[in-house]
């Protein structure tokens, strides 16, 4: 017997501090219920909206920016689709798994591929990725800001990018998790494609997504004599749809509308205020882990503040903790891809304080619960420390 949602949702929500989706505010959620005509004049301000707004976002002057429907991964493949065509040569700098997808994603497009693996779970350093340039010399490089499979955040990204254009290779890069939680400037790193998903960062919710091109890569696009064997994802195709106001394919209407308001609550906000609460509330919750007694995953150095990973003590599973976390505390939790770690993410929503006390707190019980010793009030001291804004910031309070 098929039950109503009334009866299969909880009363009591559980709260999303996993790697996405993540909670998203009563405004959006409002914009998500509403169905408007997909090509009548409220949509065509919509757009030109939304477009406005991303252009701020990623901190780009470009005229192609365009949405997805989709999770990330069609913006993904969107960005690869278009600019990598059979037999291009394409460098993937792979981190971990969502890098791994872009190399897939090539692959299977019967790209000429080249895979710089990093491994031990660090960021790429300048001169691997010059030496693979040198050795490969790719039409593309694919590349993850931030890595969330293994919270590995490739910090020398700005480097990079500048360095592969200078070798003459278009840069499309993988900002799911990071975009709008930390710095990102599509023009001034001389990017070529940045792709992002609605709910991580932005706070909206999962399948409408965003994506960039430089007008080199848009030139690349216009000038390709074969077609995207992928129609949904044309990117000729879909400037029907987000810049001549005519049909490619029915936008999910409530999704655009949910991410406008998503997108127009973080240029309320600024870019710079955004970063500086991510920044803060990661780091509160990092100092908060390790004063608990537990360990980050990541080293500093190659460290992620938009997902924080955590290593699981030996006695225990992180199904075990998530199920745990999740059944006795309502907190939601995310494992990791075979790694003896759980995530915390920190992105949009999920940097409030309220959201983090209750999940530093479900935290610290779950490890009790489950009979490994941990120091939960230095650990929420900590937290609460970690969360001061130093005055002379002047941020209004509240604003956590
Ligand atoms: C979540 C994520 C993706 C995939 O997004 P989907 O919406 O699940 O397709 C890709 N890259 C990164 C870095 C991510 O965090």
């Amino acid at each position: 017997m098929v039950r109503p949602l009334s009866e299969i949702l909880p009363d009591d929500p559980l709260l999303m501090m996993g790697a996405g989706p993540v909670p998203i505010p009563d405004a959006v959620a409002r914009a998500n219920s509403v169905v408007i005509n997909h090509l009548g004049t409220t949509m065509s301000t919509i757009i030109t909206q939304v477009k406005e707004m991303a252009r701020y976002v990623f901190q780009t002057r470009s005229n192609w920016v365009l949405g997805v429907a989709g999770p990330g991964s069609a913006a993904m493949e969107m960005a690869i689709s278009n600019l990598v065509r059979p037999q291009s040569k394409v460098l993937c700098v792979v981190n971990g798994f969502f890098s791994a997808r872009m190399a897939e994603m090539s692959r299977r497009l019967n790209a000429d591929v080249a895979i710089l693996e990093i491994d031990g779970h660090r960021a790429a350093t300048l001169d691997e990725v010059e030496a693979a340039l040198l050795a490969h010399r790719p039409e593309c490089l694919t590349i993850v800001q931030g890595e969330t499979s293994n919270t590995v955040f490739n910090r020398e990204l700005p480097a990079i990018a500048r360095l592969a254009k200078r070798h003459g290779c278009l840069v499309i890069v993988d900002a799911v998790c990071t975009l709008s939680t930390m710095p990102l400037d599509m023009d001034t790193w001389q990017i070529d494609a940045v792709i992002t998903g609605g709910q991580k960062g932005l706070s909206s919710i999962p399948g409408v997504s965003l994506i960039a091109f430089s007008d080199e890569a848009w030139e690349r696009i216009a000038q390709r004599t074969d077609s995207n064997s992928h129609w949904c994802l044309d990117a000729r195709l879909a400037t029907n749809f987000w810049h001549k106001g005519s049909y490619h394919y029915t936008a999910p209407v409530s999704g655009v509308l949910a991410l406008h308001e998503a997108l127009r609550l973080v240029c309320a906000e600024t870019l710079p205020a955004r970063f500086e609460r991510h920044a803060r509330c990661s780091l509160a919750l990092q100092q908060s882990i390790e004063a608990m007694g537990l360990q980050l995953f990541a080293p500093t150095a190659s460290r992620l503040n938009s997902v924080v990973g955590i290593e699981v003590p030996r006695a225990l599973d992180n199904g075990q903790v998530c199920a745990h976390i999740s059944e006795r505390y309502h907190v939601e939790i995310s494992g990791s891809f075979g790694l003896p770690v759980v995530r915390i993410g920190q992105m949009g929503e999920q940097c409030r304080s309220h959201n983090l006390f209750r999940t530093v707190h479900a935290l610290g019980s779950t490890m009790r619960d489950l009979g490994v010793k941990v120091d939960l009030p230095t650990s929420m001291a900590a937290l609460e420390k970690g969360l001061q804004i130093p005055a002379h910031r002047g941020i209004a309070p509240g604003a956590i």
